[in-house]
């Protein structure tokens, strides 16, 4: 789709649901010259899943102004490359990512604004914690300095149909709901991809992120989204 045209989709959709939301380019597997002509356009915000790709396009990109997120799982032993470079983590979903993320965010950088992924549909092989989990990890990450709490992520389950995509969506925006309760700074609901972004924006979404509706297909080592390799 055309990036006008999706934008527009986007701002219909957040309009009919009274409410600002922002789309993140997912760009992993795409090559840096094709996010370079969408920041000429004027998107600013790229999510990556794989630390190595990203900071090789983040080199080839240094003379822009851009804001990164990494959303793929991640492994300890790169949590000092995603606070070194990134703005955003959006996969949060263990204890022990934390105190490694904290120490290695660079004091010249503001805090990592960071969103707990939430595994919502109980998926044995996807990452995300369960949504038990969500206000102990949360109450570490507010306690932790140079980590900002801004929300929650979810990736619902790829087979479900509209309606229990729809119920995924709405346990997600109760969570979120009470989570902001609590901590009124959070502000960022992450759900809806390409296939459902105008239904996760009827449900509660702040931030959709699109990878193939912008890019067209990827190659075939991204058809497990949100899996542990
Ligand atoms: C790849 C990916 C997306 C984008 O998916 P599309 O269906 O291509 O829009 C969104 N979120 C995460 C976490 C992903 O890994």
């Amino acid at each position: 789709m055309d990036y006008t045209a999706l934008c527009q989709r986007i701002a219909q959709a957040a309009a009919r649901a009274g409410r600002d939301v922002r789309l993140l380019a997912v760009s992993k597997s795409q090559p840096a010259a094709a996010i370079r002509a969408l920041a000429a356009r004027g998107q600013r915000a790229f999510g990556e899943n794989y630390v190595q790709e990203a900071l090789a396009k983040q080199r080839e990109l240094a003379d822009l102004a851009l804001e990164w997120h990494m959303i793929g799982p991640l492994q300890s032993n790169k949590c000092r490359e995603v606070a070194r470079h990134f703005a955003w983590l959006q996969s949060l979903d263990r204890d022990k990512l934390i105190e490694p993320l904290a120490r290695a965010r660079p004091d010249h950088l503001p805090p990592l604004n960071v969103l707990i992924e939430v595994n919502i549909d109980a998926e044995a092989s996807k990452s995300g914690c369960a949504p038990q989990a969500v206000a102990a990890l949360a109450a570490r990450i507010v306690a932790t300095p140079r980590l900002a709490l801004r929300g929650l992520m979810a990736i619902p389950a790829a087979d479900a149909d509209a309606a229990r995509r729809r119920d995924a969506f709405r346990r997600m925006r109760n969570l979120y709901d009470a989570l902001k309760s609590t901590y009124p700074q959070v502000d960022t609901l992450s759900m809806g991809m390409s296939d459902d972004f105008e239904l996760a924006i009827a449900e509660g979404a702040t931030l959709v992120r699109i990878g193939t509706a912008l890019f067209g297909p990827r190659q075939r080592r991204e058809s497990a989204i949100g899996h542990r390799e």
